[in-house]
């Protein structure tokens, strides 16, 4: 399961394929009308009218949600298929290869720059092919139009790609200040917010059967108001980055949040009620265990942890709700403990909890 917040701010690449299908699909069933009743060409009109049925489709599918990858390459195959048979077809002096000089562009932006300049490379060969074939006025007419073809062809995706590697930069740069703590340098509540919503679309494994689950835990440091007013804000600071690196440095692949001044939240993904409460514990402990002498304060903490069960479709708020309740029962218990409710109706209760900690 992936819970990085990939989330691009602006979705070019959706916007761009949802409105290029629209305007393909208009330009198409256009074209093909142009073809059929007056210019004569059944053939290309008859692609041209799949192509447009084709578009329509695309168009309506990335209305509803992202497209997949599948998608995306039908369209630039279908784009590029009808440009170049429409470019192979048509007469030279009808301008039929300015369309073509829209396909680099095209290339990098649904794709990526890499992908979009193999593309690019690629399909130059059969159009300087065709290009060569129909240019042929005179002795050197054919290759100045190629090389001018060839030059202004390459330039549009070159541009494109200047100005998309930029964009990915400031998305990167963007995504980084929306979802990342700047203090701890984990995940922030923004980043929680986007897994619930992704995780809330997943398709759900049959829990039932394997009784693996995604557990949350949330994890507080106790009293630790304390240390800002006995050693300063400062040195709280740093006390929060040193827990932050104990907490990920123990929890490895499992993604770790910063969701408030001194709580934390783990996702565990694919574990029993029992496997979550004992990682629980394991967190407890190592947080226990571990020294965060600041300037030679010699420090020590103690977390209580509250686990919760990921439930598909609960809402953000009511989880963070429910997730304060828990860790007031933990706190309750007298912290540096770690607490678990079964939800109502389930028997199963972690067995390590006869050895709670009070
Ligand atoms: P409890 O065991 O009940 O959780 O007690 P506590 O002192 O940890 O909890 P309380 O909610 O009373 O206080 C939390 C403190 O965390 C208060 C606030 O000053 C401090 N805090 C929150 N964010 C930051 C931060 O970014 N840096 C520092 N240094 N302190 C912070
Ligand atoms: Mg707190
Ligand atoms: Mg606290």
């Amino acid at each position: 399961m992936n819970t990085q917040p990939t989330i691009q701010l602006s979705d070019a690449k959706h916007a761009l394929h949802k409105w290029l299908s629209l305007a393909v699909a208009l330009l198409a069933f256009f074209f093909s009308i142009l073809n059929m009743v007056f210019l004569n060409q059944p053939n290309i009109a008859v692609i041209e009218g799949l192509f447009c049925i084709l578009n329509i489709y695309l168009f309506s599918t990335a209305r509803r949600s992202k497209p997949l990858p599948w998608q995306t390459n039908i369209l630039l195959f279908s784009f590029t298929f009808t440009t170049i048979f429409a470019f192979y077809t048509a007469d030279l002096r009808a301008g039929s290869i300015y369309w073509l000089l829209l396909l680099p562009p095209i290339f990098c932006i649904l794709t990526n720059p890499k992908k979009g300049f193999i593309c690019t490379v690629l399909v130059s060969f059969p159009i300087l092919f065709i290009l060569l074939m129909k240019s042929d006025t005179d002795s050197y007419i054919p290759y100045r139009s190629s090389l001018n073809f060839t030059v202004a062809y390459y330039l549009s995706y070159i541009i494109c790609y200047f100005y998309e590697s930029q964009y990915l930069k400031h998305n990167l740069l963007l995504n980084k200040m929306a979802f990342e703590d700047s203090l701890t340098r984990l995940q922030n509540r923004h980043a929680l917010k986007l897994f619930f919503e992704s995780h809330n679309q997943t398709d759900s494994k049959d829990t039932a059967q394997n009784k693996v689950e995604t557990w949350l835990l949330i994890i507080d440091i106790d009293h630790f108001k304390k240390i800002n007013d006995q050693f300063g804000h400062d040195v709280g600071d740093a006390v929060l980055m040193k827990a932050a690196e104990v907490l990920k440095s123990h929890v490895n692949d499992q993604h770790v949040y910063r969701i408030g001044g001194e709580e934390f939240l783990v996702i565990l993904d694919d574990k029993t009620s029992t496997q979550a409460y004992q990682f629980a514990e394991s967190i407890r402990e190592c947080i226990e265990q571990s020294s965060f002498a600041v300037n030679k304060h010699p420090i020590k903490l103690t977390v209580s942890i509250g686990i919760d069960r990921f439930k598909k479709g609960q809402d953000f708020n009511d989880f963070l709700c429910h997730a304060d309740k828990n860790l007031y029962s933990a706190k309750n218990l007298g912290r540096n403990t770690v607490h678990y409710t079964a939800p109502k109706g389930k028997a199963e209760q972690p067995k390590t909890l006869e050895y709670e900690r009070s």
